[in-house]
């Protein structure tokens, strides 16, 4: 991965976020408690933090992950109420558009959560995480302009089980990077980068709980708009 060197925002210091631009990333937190789920979004979207989710997208920018999962994790910090939910929780990760995943190679909130589980871990948040929960089919269409409940329908069609995979949860001894957790001792949430309807968070956390499985809430690194499906 080829670094030129320059500040991603601001383009003039040499550091990868300088001081000036990481001053300007201020977090504004969200809790919202939505049908017996907390639901937290830690930023309101804005044209820095666009870039970088875009960078970290389009063009797998690890440095950037850390910077980003730091600025997560700060907030966490500060936050008793978000610290307690965070705390010995297990994120999974909402699937990507499969058309995405096939551009890019890779599911970007797996990517991204791999890198804040072990960031969390050096603050002692005994974070997990846990892939493949769910899959995205093909031939999902651009959900730019839709309607919150016509993005909540296309959703529902597009997002699946994987049933395997949920089965292994509920056997004993699930072993995730030498930890082992269960439905009774772990909560469950979500992870997208940024939640706009809630459409997607919404399908999944149906999805999940048809199948049995708690979910505690959803986290988002970033809000974009109003949750209308809420
Ligand atoms: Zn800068």
């Amino acid at each position: 991965m080829f670094y030129e060197g320059k500040c991603f925002i601001c383009k003039v210091s040499g550091e990868i976020i300088c001081a000036k631009c990481k001053n300007s990333f201020n977090y504004s937190p969200l809790i919202r408690n939505i049908y017996g789920h907390d639901w937290v979004s830690l930023y309101q979207i804005d044209q820095e933090l666009e870039i970088i989710l875009l960078e970290i997208k389009n063009k797998n920018r690890n440095k950037l992950r850390f910077f980003l999962a730091d600025c997560i994790l700060d907030s966490v910090d500060n936050i008793s109420t978000l610290k307690k939910l965070i705390t010995n929780s297990v994120l999974i990760p909402t699937p990507s558009n499969f058309k995405n995943q096939l551009v890019r190679g890779l599911d970007h909130n797996w990517e991204m959560l791999k890198i804040l589980k072990f960031q969390a871990n050096k603050r002692n948040l005994n974070l997990q995480i846990y892939p493949g929960l769910l899959k995205s089919r093909s031939g999902v269409s651009d959900q730019r302009g839709l309607s919150a409940s016509k993005r909540m329908h296309n959703m529902q069609n597009t997002i699946t089980p994987n049933n395997r995979n949920i089965d292994r949860i509920f056997s004993s001894n699930i072993h995730s990077n030498n930890s082992t957790f269960n439905q009774s001792s772990h909560r469950f949430l979500l992870f997208d980068d940024v939640v706009t309807t809630g459409a997607t968070a919404m399908s999944a956390t149906r999805i999940l709980e048809n199948r049995g499985l708690a979910i505690a809430g959803a986290l988002f690194t970033a809000r974009a708009g109003q949750m209308r499906v809420l």
